[in-house]
């Protein structure tokens, strides 16, 4: 079962993500749990948090057809003790909130070393914060989201992923989104079938699919390997459209939320029927 959709607004609540959701045909959303551009945010109150659960049960979500995201503020390695702080304690509250709504994974960006240290130094730190926000919470797997390589984001590989996987203690609660638009521009070539078996591969031989909890499905604005993070909406980017079809008919992506992060939500709903339309 494939289970396609996008990321939706939780504007007025977080309550609002599945009608939203639903709205536009979708089997999977994605959103945040919190305001994504502010380091304070107020608790969700239980009237939200029991308008949320009863959305998701009338239009029929399961925790695995939904990939909430954490916000773009957080740098779980931030090389300074006052930034890395923050951002612990952010990405804990949001894992709590994950937890409050039922739902059993948070989607991540891996963080940034900001020239202050090395790669290898920041993975550690990473793994060393994805611990401690397992150490404080029950049943959502941490999502490590592959990165465009932009600036000094790390994530660009596999082998990273791979690297703080492999610091992780509780390995049950740890898992990998891999975003098209991402792997595209950090150098991972899946426009056509050749590279995509290619790619995958490795990502297997490397990472491995059990750990992955979603994909996020978006076109490029921006040309292979070029390291910037334009997601397009389909058909208008670099990528193409080949690798969607080789997405929707592979079973090694049943099962797990497979997020549109397209620039135009007006398109959203064209863009879950065609992707279905693209399964033989
Ligand atoms: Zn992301
Ligand atoms: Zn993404």
């Amino acid at each position: 079962m494939k289970y396609a959709g996008a990321h939706v607004s939780a504007a007025g609540g977080v309550e609002n993500a599945p009608l939203n959701a639903h709205e536009i045909g979708a089997k999977a959303f994605a959103f945040f749990t919190r305001n994504q551009r502010q380091w304070v945010a107020p608790p969700l109150t239980q009237k939200s948090i029991d308008a949320f659960r009863n959305n998701c049960e009338k239009y029929d979500y399961k925790p695995h057809q939904i990939l909430p995201h954490d916000s773009y503020l957080i740098n779980l390695g931030n090389p300074g003790p006052e930034g890395l702080g923050r951002s612990r304690y952010a990405f804990n509250d949001e894992m709590k909130r994950c937890e409050q709504l039922g739902l059993d994974r948070l989607n991540f960006h891996p963080g940034s070393h900001l020239n202050m240290m090395t790669e290898e130094e920041c993975l550690d730190l990473i793994a060393e914060s994805v611990n401690m926000a397992l150490s404080k919470s029950n049943g959502v797997t941490a999502v490590i989201e592959n990165t465009a390589g932009q600036g000094t984001n790390l994530g660009y590989r596999f082998e990273h992923l791979r690297h703080i996987i492999d610091r992780v203690e509780d390995r049950s609660r740890v898992g990998v989104c891999i975003d098209t638009c991402h792997s595209f521009t950090a150098g991972y070539d899946i426009s056509d079938a050749e590279g995509f078996k290619k790619v995958f591969d490795e990502f297997e031989r490397i990472v491995g699919f059990k750990y992955l909890r979603g994909m996020h499905l978006n076109e490029s604005k921006k040309a292979f390997g070029t390291r910037v993070d334009r997601h397009e909406s389909l058909h208008k980017g670099e990528l193409g459209d080949e690798i969607f079809s080789l997405i929707m008919n592979d079973p090694r992506f049943d099962g797990i939320p497979l997020i549109l992060e397209t620039p135009d939500e007006s398109l959203w709903a064209e863009e879950i029927r065609y992707l279905y339309s693209l399964q033989k």
